[in-house]
């Protein structure tokens, strides 16, 4: 049986306090002598973000964007937006590094690095290393990293399985076209079923033109949760890199929906308690605030015009997030059962996507 959170008890209190505790001898804030560079040998920044190298990669690529404020209180729409834009340039800049030592023979080019990811977890009850909020991007080669392969690979037999009277699913993979359209059926009917329960939410942005049953940027609270508020971003313009100057506004919604699924986890709004038992609410409500969390984002694969005729499936963007254990809490949120057995998840569905309906109109982006 989970414990039950205290919903009184004020977070932000013991996040300002640790912050405080952390922020003189942060090697994130002084990052200009207390960090490495990457292959590129250089720091990318912007006005609120900075790149810097990650001391203990798992891969050549593999840096880290952080935000210009140490407190994750303080952490705001621009901060979120710069280290994101920041991304998108490194990730350009790492790919096309790699594609400059590269010699014309096609060998070589089967194994460019061109698959990016971000992860992004939130205080060491989200399992970050450092208090000082920041990202990790990652490039990989040949193929997304294990468990993104993985949930690509079960999207592909889920579409397969679920495409089979339009689709040979044994031949998928000589039809990279059919492949491509069978994964984006899927996943269009996955946020319809959504759509239909009343689990989405168009990503916050410029409101003209913008309909209630827009999918082509969605948040959507996810039926089938791995932790708790387990919300999804989908964001399905195919050909982001190629057009980003082009769709600012378009990448803006989905830079918005990050930040709103951020500050919904920790400053929800409070709903009005219905229950006499103040343990039940805590249990079926989420409004208190959670700076623990989880997340991460699986762009399409990065292409140049040199692969113009290399077969590359294309897909939406999909980011994940989750919110984790409250720092004040002195239980782990993960036990043997979500590691061995079953994902175990306190909150409904409906509760996240009520938080995320009710908060999402008062963020000022
Ligand atoms: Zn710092």
């Amino acid at each position: 049986m989970r414990k039950i959170h205290n919903p009184l008890a004020n977070e932000k209190i013991f996040v300002d306090k640790l912050s405080n505790k952390t922020s003189l001898d942060c090697q994130f804030c002084s990052y200009k002598i207390n960090t490495a560079l990457d292959e590129l040998n250089i720091s990318l920044s912007n006005t609120y973000a900075y790149t810097f190298s990650n001391a203990f990669k798992i891969d050549k690529w593999h840096s880290i964007i952080a935000p210009k404020i140490h407190n994750p209180t303080e952490l705001q729409y621009q901060h979120v937006k710069s280290m994101m834009v920041l991304s998108q340039q490194w990730f350009g800049n790492a790919s096309n590094h790699e594609f400059t030592q590269l010699s014309d023979d096609q060998s070589k080019i089967e194994t460019h690095y061109f698959y990016p990811i971000i992860s992004w977890d939130s205080l060491s009850k989200g399992g970050a290393s450092q208090l000082h909020p920041h990202l990790q991007c990652f490039l990989s080669q040949e193929h997304y990293y294990g468990k993104m392969y993985g949930f690509l690979q079960n999207i592909k037999r889920s579409s397969g399985v679920y495409n089979s009277h339009k689709y040979d699913y044994n031949n998928l993979d000589e039809n990279i076209e059919e492949l491509a359209q069978s994964y984006r059926e899927y996943i269009e009917d996955l946020i319809n079923v959504h759509y239909f329960f009343g689990l989405t939410i168009p990503c916050p942005g410029d409101v003209n033109g913008l309909h209630l049953n827009d999918k082509s940027c969605v948040i959507l609270s996810y039926l089938n949760a791995i932790k708790e508020h387990h919300i999804f971003v989908i964001y399905q313009p195919y050909e982001m890199y190629n057009t980003l100057n082009n769709s600012v506004n378009s990448f803006d919604r989905f830079v918005k929906a990050i930040y709103a699924v951020i500050d919904t986890y920790r400053a929800p709004v409070i709903q009005n308690a219905t229950n006499k038992n103040p343990s039940l609410n805590a249990s079926t409500t989420s409004s208190h605030p959670k700076y623990a969390f989880s997340g991460s984002i699986m762009y399409p694969p990065i292409k140049y015009r040199l692969f113009k005729d290399r077969k590359i499936l294309d897909f939406p963007t999909i980011a994940h997030f989750v919110s984790r254990a409250p720092y004040f809490d002195d239980v782990s949120d993960f036990s043997a059962i979500e590691l061995f057995v079953i994902n175990n998840v306190v909150h409904d569905p409906y509760t996240t996507i009520k938080d995320l309906k009710s908060k999402i109109p008062l963020i000022k982006f």
